[in-house]
């Protein structure tokens, strides 16, 4: 094992869970902790539920940099950006500095895509919530207005739909923007969408579904989101929530596989680079890039062991997706492949959708309002995401 350090990039969900597994299991070896953003401590998924129950973001990290460094004894370097990986030397380069590793995690997730270009008059009025410091930046820019905000969320996946619940919840007045014609596409099949929709409806978000972004304009103090067929959405803020893609573009440029799902890692967390390692949002494992938090804390605890000299496969189980829309709870566990039928049962908002393949096998299944219960006794039925 070289003297450098253990390096790990990225303070999210994986990279400080990462730390704290491996402090688990080996309190001695030197770690330094490099990121790009302020190295708080906090929960992602806490980010869209703040607005509903008032919280400043200051209550959402559980502790900062400095706190971090100490309980978990690493060197941790904030507001930090790597700029590129010699694996070769196994240097970082950061600025004119080359910094040496010993070995590397890769925890650098995925970042916010925008279809869109932002005029300059719409600085500051134009986001997407994606960190504690994204957040912050939104929460000033509503508290700003001094009054409930106009936001017009531009996407319906998970993000958007949850950011819809949450600000509507917080007394705001939300439109919800997507070309699809039902929420959450890829999650619930349409008529489970359609119940998502009715109780977004139903609680004021003004829905502008079935029709795609021409562009974004300032009008004024107002932003104006011009839909395709020429009408206009005026908002105070638009919030985009059209998709994020794994930061790749260190790995890449290093030599190492990857591809837009993610860098390629085995098993073993593994990179295509000896010593050089990847987990959560950034890294597709086996073909999987999940994006969510129960398998970034599988690979992370996997991981942990391998770099403890234990090489551990990671495994992750049949772990639905639960959404929270709590207008009308949703749990999903997608099928990986196209279903042979959907078969959906249920009333109202009260929804059970199984996937099934061409032999009847239960290969995913989504659940609305009261039927989420049964999430449990679904997942036992279906198969591992990574078996
Ligand atoms: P990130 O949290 O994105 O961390 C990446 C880190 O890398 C950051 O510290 C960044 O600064 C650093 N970095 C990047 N590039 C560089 C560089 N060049 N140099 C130095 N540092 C760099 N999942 C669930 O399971 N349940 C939920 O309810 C849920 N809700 C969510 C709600 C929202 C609003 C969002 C956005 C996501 C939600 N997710 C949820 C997904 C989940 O939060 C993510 O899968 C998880 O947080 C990803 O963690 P990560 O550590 O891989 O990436």
């Amino acid at each position: 094992m070289s003297a450098a350090p253990l390096t790990i990039l990225g303070s999210g969900m994986a990279g400080l869970g990462l730390l704290r597994q491996l402090r688990a299991l080996d309190a001695e070896r030197p770690v330094t902790l490099i990121t790009a953003d302020g190295g708080d401590d906090y929960s992602k998924p806490l980010l869209s539920t703040g607005f509903a129950k008032g919280l400043a973001p200051e209550r959402l990290a559980a502790r900062d940099a400095l706190a971090v460094a100490d309980s978990l004894d690493a060197v941790v370097r904030t507001h930090t950006r790597v700029e590129a990986i010699d694996p070769e030397r196994r240097t970082l380069r950061i600025g004119e500095e080359r910094l040496p590793f010993g070995e590397l995690v890769l925890a650098t997730g995925a970042a916010p895509v925008s279809p869109f270009g932002v005029p300059e008059a719409l600085a500051g009025r134009v986001m997407a919530v994606n960190d504690l410091d994204d957040y912050r930046a939104f929460h000033a820019a509503v508290a700003a207005l001094g009054r409930p905000a106009r936001v017009a969320i531009i996407g319906a996946g998970l993000v958007g739909c949850e950011f819809a619940n949450d600000l509507v919840a917080g007394g705001h007045r939300v439109s919800l923007i997507a070309p699809e014609a039902a929420p959450l596409p890829r999650l619930l099949p349409e008529p489970l969408g359609r119940a998502l929709a009715e109780a977004f409806a139903e609680a004021g978000v003004a829905l502008r579904l079935g029709v795609g972004v021409a562009g974004l304009e300032a009008e004024g103090s107002e932003a104006r989101v011009r839909l395709e067929g020429g009408e206009g959405v005026a908002a105070d803020l638009v919030l985009l929530a059209t998709g994020l893609a794994p930061r790749t573009a260190l790995a890449e440029a290093a030599g190492l596989a990857a591809s837009a799902a993610g860098i390629h890692v085995d098993r073993t967390l593994a990179t295509s680079a000896p010593g050089i390692f990847a987990l959560g949002d950034v890294a597709c494992v086996e073909g999987v890039n999940a994006m969510y938090v129960q398998p970034l804390q599988a690979s992370a605890r996997a991981l942990a062991r391998t770099l403890a000299g234990s090489p551990t496969p990671v495994r992750y189980g049949a772990w639905p997706v639960l959404v929270k829309t709590p207008l009308l709870p949703v749990v999903a566990l997608p099928p990986r492949r196209e279903p042979a039928r959907w078969r959906i049962e249920g009333e109202a908002g009260d929804l059970t959708a199984l996937a099934e393949a061409e032999d009847g096998r239960l290969i995913g299944f989504a659940l609305t309002g009261a039927c989420v219960r049964r999430k449990v006794e679904l997942a036992r039925a279906a198969p591992a995401l990574l078996g």
